[in-house]
């Protein structure tokens, strides 16, 4: 399956094994770690069994961009409610989705740091947010055992859901989306929107936005003809040849 099991910063390499078994019990190869503090390592080897080809396969990124830049879905896991509101899915119904939408292009589910967990800057970059249900005395599971359960909803998913029956809408990858925030950053600043001097969050709202309307490759394009068009507009020659 088409499905990355990607691990921010993980401080324990046992984890790291662990979560590598986990994934292979349920039929997951594909592991990315984000700077990982100890990796490789004999502890992740030791805690492996028999999955340490998915360690060996492993991809070792610099950041959460890299791990996720070819991706059209991509899940942020989390213990308790954010700051930021993502589109909230069950472990279920996220496992479902993900086996859906890694039919056209690649999903990743994003995994956070045993202290931390993940930053707002990493969840910035997801479209969507998982929470495992739990005690809410004390809903935070171990990362490995976090990575089984998600792992193993996919696993259930893949068995249940029929092959997409109809041609699905095309979705922008996230590398996509990021030129296309990059894009319209810069087009708000050109037409006098946006001012240097006070940055504010409104880039961030705007992202909740395009988050939750999530639009398909063709109105990522007309949006990004708009923006050019607004840009040529804001040009302060475009109004001499009118
Ligand atoms: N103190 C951190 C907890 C990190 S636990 C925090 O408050 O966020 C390490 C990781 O395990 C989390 O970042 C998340 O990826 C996963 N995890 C743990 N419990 C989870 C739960 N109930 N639902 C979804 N993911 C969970």
């Amino acid at each position: 399956m088409n499905i990355k099991i990607v691990l921010v910063q993980t401080w324990h390499p046992g984890n790291i094994g662990a979560a590598a078994r986990a994934m292979k019990n349920m039929g997951l190869h594909q592991l990315v770690l984000v700077n990982p503090v100890d990796f490789p390592s004999d502890e992740a080897y030791n805690r492996a069994g028999k999955a340490t080809d998915v360690l060996d396969n492993a991809l070792v990124v610099r950041s959460l961009a890299e791990a996720i830049s070819d991706c059209q879905w991509v899940v942020a896991t989390s213990a308790r409610d954010r700051s930021i509101r993502l589109p909230a899915f069950s472990a279920e119904t996220c496992g479902k989705q993900a086996v859906v939408e890694q039919a056209s292009a690649p999903v990743a589910i994003v995994f956070g740091r045993e202290r931390m967990g993940l930053h707002n800057d990493d969840i910035q970059q997801c479209h969507a947010q998982v929470n495992i249900d739990a005690n809410p005395e004390y809903p935070v599971l171990n990362l490995s055992q976090a990575v089984q359960l998600i792992s193993y909803e996919i696993f259930k998913a893949n068995q249940t859901t029929p092959p997409a029956s109809r041609e699905e809408e095309a979705y922008p990858l996230q590398e996509d989306l990021e030129r296309f925030y990059q894009h319209l950053d810069e087009a708000l600043h050109s037409i006098g929107f946006l001012k240097p001097a006070q940055p504010g969050q409104t880039m961030d709202h705007l992202r909740a936005l395009f988050r939750r309307a999530r639009p398909s490759s063709k109105e990522l394009k007309l949006l990004r003809g708009v923006l050019s068009a607004a840009e040529s507009a804001a040009k302060p020659d475009s109004r001499s040849d009118k």
